[in-house]
């Protein structure tokens, strides 16, 4: 079969790969100059990279580290240490661990809290411990059951002290989602606790060798167009073209730099696009039914990513670090994270400023303004003294609309990866799989809907959304 992707991201790309491996020919339309979307990069005038995202894998990301294997690019992934790293707001510059024994889950993770003393009393963890129980004994129908409350309600509900969600929680909920406890449902975190709890080595963190682009994307588009599958660039999805029975027809491609546009046809049609693209080209007669109208009310949330690239070390830790300051969510020094971005000398850190909403539309010079002020306190050996460490370089990355905002009551709203239209397929990490909006969720989300299409087509019935899609 034939099957036309609307979508480079992650999403779309796994979707084409697994389709290539069911024997399907998947012909993949980008509307921009670089694949990857969310994890986008690219290189300044300098020869160093930038990104949209600073991105870690875990290994409770069973989907994506399959693909690596399957790709043959395992080695690309640079573990690091089993441990959590925080900053302490209370005292600059000391960071406090969460170092995870190699000892059987959920064991692990219990003794990396009970030894941690310096972010919460005996009282808190035990009140924390008693208020989790019920999501650990009754699994993932309770964490689903939740999404109706945000973090902060639920921890409120559970009796647990103020002090693990500021703490712990605000620090994992902007991370994870982008935005704070009150917003978040709580069905998220509580599904990526439950999986580190599940799991020896799923809170354990990896760092790709060098840059998305060239590092995991490249080596998807050769296996993909070795096995007779096209990837195209600059090929902007401006309308979908309906039969007279409201199926899919063809997808018309907006012809840039003066070319004409175009309609590309094929058997079955895949939007791997972000849900705001989706929603604005939904063609007329899809907008009544129930399936797309709950397509309305999820939206991607607002973020920034910071490259700072300074004159010395400031740091030699090789890990990702939680700020816990109002402005930053993580932060790495990817001089000592990332092979390729190495320097023995010079730091460059890449940071995620989230919640963004009230900085999305500031100047790159006020949101850097702000950033070197809480470097001020994350790092005061090197701003505080009579030489402070000297910027040589910055980049903010803008994007208004990234992964979907995933605030309490949303579940519900995320759609299948099969449609009502029996030849429309969606992949996209808001799409409904069981991780979040994540690297691992875009790529699983690929595989279903490839499951799905070749599926369909072994049957020669199409899929309705009310059949369970198969399961991995
Ligand atoms: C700052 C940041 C940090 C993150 N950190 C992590 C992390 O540490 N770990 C993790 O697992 N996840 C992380 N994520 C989330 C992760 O990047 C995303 O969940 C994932 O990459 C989404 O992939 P996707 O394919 O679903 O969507 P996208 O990446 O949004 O891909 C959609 C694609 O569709 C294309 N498109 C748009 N319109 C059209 C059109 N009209 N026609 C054709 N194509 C179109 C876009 O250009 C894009 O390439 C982070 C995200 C950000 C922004």
């Amino acid at each position: 079969m034939r099957v036309a992707i609307a979508g480079g991201g992650l999403a779309g790309l796994a979707c084409a790969k697994y389709l290539t491996d069911a024997g399907h020919t998947p012909i993949l339309l980008e509307s921009r100059d670089v694949l990857g979307g969310l994890v986008a990069a690219w290189k300044d005038e300098e020869g160093d990279w930038y990104e949209t995202g600073l991105h870690v894998f875990f290994g409770a990301y069973p989907n994506m580290l399959q693909l690596f294997k399957e790709l043959g690019i395992e080695d690309r992934l640079q573990w690091k240490q089993h441990t959590l790293i925080f900053n302490q707001p209370e005292k600059p510059g000391v960071l406090s661990r969460f170092d995870v024994p190699d000892i059987p889950a959920p064991l692990n993770i219990l003794v990396s809290i009970l030894r941690n003393n310096d972010m919460l009393t005996w009282e808190q963890k035990f009140r924390f411990a008693l208020g989790l129980w019920p999501a650990i004994v009754r699994g993932q129908g309770y964490v689903e059951a939740m999404d109706k409350y945000s973090l902060l309600e639920w921890l409120q509900r559970q009796g647990v002290d103020e002090r693990v969600n500021s703490d712990i929680f605000i620090a994992a909920s902007k991370a994870l989602t982008f935005i704070n406890p009150e917003e978040v449902s709580a069905t998220v975190p509580l599904t990526a606790l439950n999986r580190f709890l599940q799991e020896r080595y799923g809170s354990k963190i990896a760092f790709l060798d060098g840059s998305p682009t060239e590092r995991l994307c490249q080596p998807l588009v050769d296996y993909i167009t070795e096995r007779g599958g096209e990837v195209h660039l600059n090929k902007p999805l401006k309308a979908i073209h309906l039969d007279a029975a409201g199926k899919v027809e063809g997808f018309e491609i907006r012809g840039l730099a003066g070319r004409p546009d175009e309609v590309i046809t094929a058997d079955a049609y895949v939007s791997a696009m972000p849900v705001d693209v989706l929603k604005v080209l939904l063609p007329e007669p899809w907008t009544s039914l129930d399936f797309f109208q709950r397509l309305s009310r999820l939206e991607g949330v607002p973020v920034i990513n910071l490259h700072l690239w300074f004159d010395r070390k400031l740091t030699d830790v090789d890990h990702l670090l939680f700020s816990r300051s109002p402005l930053l969510s993580v932060y790495a020094d990817m001089s000592n994270t990332c092979r390729e971005y190495s320097d023995p000398d010079r730091s460059m850190l890449e940071l995620v400023l989230a919640p963004a909403k009230d900085w999305i539309d500031r100047s790159d010079e006020e949101i850097l303004a702000a950033t070197m002020a809480e470097l001020a306190r994350l790092f005061p050996q090197h701003f505080g003294s009579e030489q402070p460490a000297r910027l040589r370089k910055a980049k903010v990355v803008k994007t208004p609309r990234s992964v979907y905002t995933a605030a309490a009551g949303m579940q519900a709203c995320r759609p299948t990866q099969t449609t009502p239209i029996p030849n429309f397929f969606l992949a996209g990490s808001y799409t409904l799989q069981e991780f979040l909006g994540s690297m691992e969720g875009a790529v699983l989300s690929g595989k279903l809907a490839a499951q799905a299409i070749a599926q369909q087509a072994e049957v020669g019935s199409p899929v309705t959304p009310s059949q369970p899609v198969v399961r991995l």
